[in-house]
């Protein structure tokens, strides 16, 4: 059986099933006018639960934020 890490933390995955695939794509409308879009999607691999936890809260929090500063 294959070894499977986390792609951020670097942690080993034991569960296969506990891997998470995250996909962070920024708001459309603040950079409808640009050309690089491509660059403010965050796609990483497979990672690790904690890491996944993580990646959430921050989504969270900075859409949080973003409601804040209108
Ligand atoms: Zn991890």
């Amino acid at each position: 059986m294959t070894k499977r890490f986390c792609d951020l933390c670097g942690k080993e995955i034991f569960k296969i099933q506990e891997t998470y695939r995250v996909c962070v794509e920024s708001s459309a409308s603040i950079y409808a006018s640009k050309q690089d879009i491509a660059d403010v999607i965050v796609d990483v691999g497979e990672i690790c639960p904690a890491c996944a936890k993580r990646i959430h809260q921050t989504v969270q929090e900075l859409k949080l934020e973003g409601v804040a500063n209108g």
